[in-house]
């Protein structure tokens, strides 16, 4: 067995960007020498190793690597035999059946017997087998959304996540097949298991507190009950009462999507001094 667990992540791309970020936020940092496919983690018995983000699912299945940070999309087209540990809130996409505007292809079923342009073959023969319908596969490892203007496929199964790539090529969604984000794979069998789990619990931590803010404000005795409703926190809010008779101030941890909306409600219903506060890092 490797002396250190060895965790693979992306070598090139915005995901290469967005793991080695996470790792350091989670106290986990190194340096990469240029092109090498490994880096020593500081002050831990972890080696990064640098992979195609493809790889990582089946390379951590077969044990070259202990965790990996990859997409699901790729951990459920591969197969691959690993246990997902954590989503990691970045990354999220959907996989879609996507026909030109102007195509006599109304459902899936439709596609029986028409070339459909994919990385995905394995995801996508599934989905059309529930609509009894099997197609010719284009299998492409990328750009597949141009391969009906240059005449190769009828449909295409591609990642969406704002829709403007397909708008651009004047395709829309016929049928969603999935929703995807990035993950923290492991292979079930790996012997380090006890550091997996502390590097799973450092990136929980980083992953709750983007998604989390902490929300303060005082609020009257009256309105305290509608307030909580609002607010319920993670687990509970805190409450304190102040020295100004009548008063409570409460803290809670809200969801940084819905701080805007929260403020407002709370404003409206009397609450004054609400503040806002990042949380960097945080184990709950
Ligand atoms: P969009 O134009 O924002 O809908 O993005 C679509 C393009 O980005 C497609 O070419 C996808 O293959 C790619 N894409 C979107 N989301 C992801 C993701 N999470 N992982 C990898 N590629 C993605």
């Amino acid at each position: 067995m490797a002396e250190n667990l060895r965790i693979g992540i992306p070598s090139k791309g915005r995901l290469s960007e967005i793991s080695t970020e996470l790792l350091a936020d989670a106290g986990l940092s190194f340096r990469r020498q240029e092109r090498s496919l490994f880096a020593r983690v500081r002050d831990m018995p972890i080696d990064v190793t640098f992979l195609r983000t493809d790889d990582i699912p089946v390379l951590c299945a077969e044990g070259a690597i202990d965790l990996g940070i990859t997409g699901s999309d790729l951990v459920n087209e591969s197969g691959a035999v690993v246990t997902t540990r954590l989503k990691l809130g970045v990354g999220k996409c959907r996989l879609a059946l996507c026909v030109p505007d102007d195509s006599g292809v109304k459902r899936p079923a439709d596609l029986d017997g028409k070339r459909v342009a994919t990385s995905f073959p394995q995801i996508t023969n599934g989905f059309l087998a529930g609509h009894k319908a099997v197609p010719h596969i284009v299998n492409l490892s990328g750009s597949v959304e141009v391969m009906i203007a240059l005449g190769v496929a009828d449909a295409i199964v591609d990642l969406v996540e704002t829709g403007s790539t397909l708008a651009a090529n004047r395709l829309h969604v016929l049928a969603e097949l999935g929703s995807y984000e990035t993950v923290l794979v492991q292979n079930p069998a790996t012997p380090h298991g006890h550091i997996a789990d502390r590097v799973a619990r450092r990136l929980e931590g980083v992953v709750i507190a983007r998604a989390w803010s902490l929300l303060e404000y005082n609020i009257p005795e009256a309105k305290l009950a509608e307030a909580e409703q609002i607010t319920p926190g993670f687990n509970s809010p805190t409450i304190n009462r102040l020295e100004q008779a009548g008063w409570f101030a409460v803290r809670a941890m809200v969801k940084r999507g819905e701080v805007i909306d929260i403020m407002e409600r709370l404003e409206q219903l009397g609450a004054t001094a609400i503040l806002e506060t990042a949380i960097s890092n945080c184990r709950l």
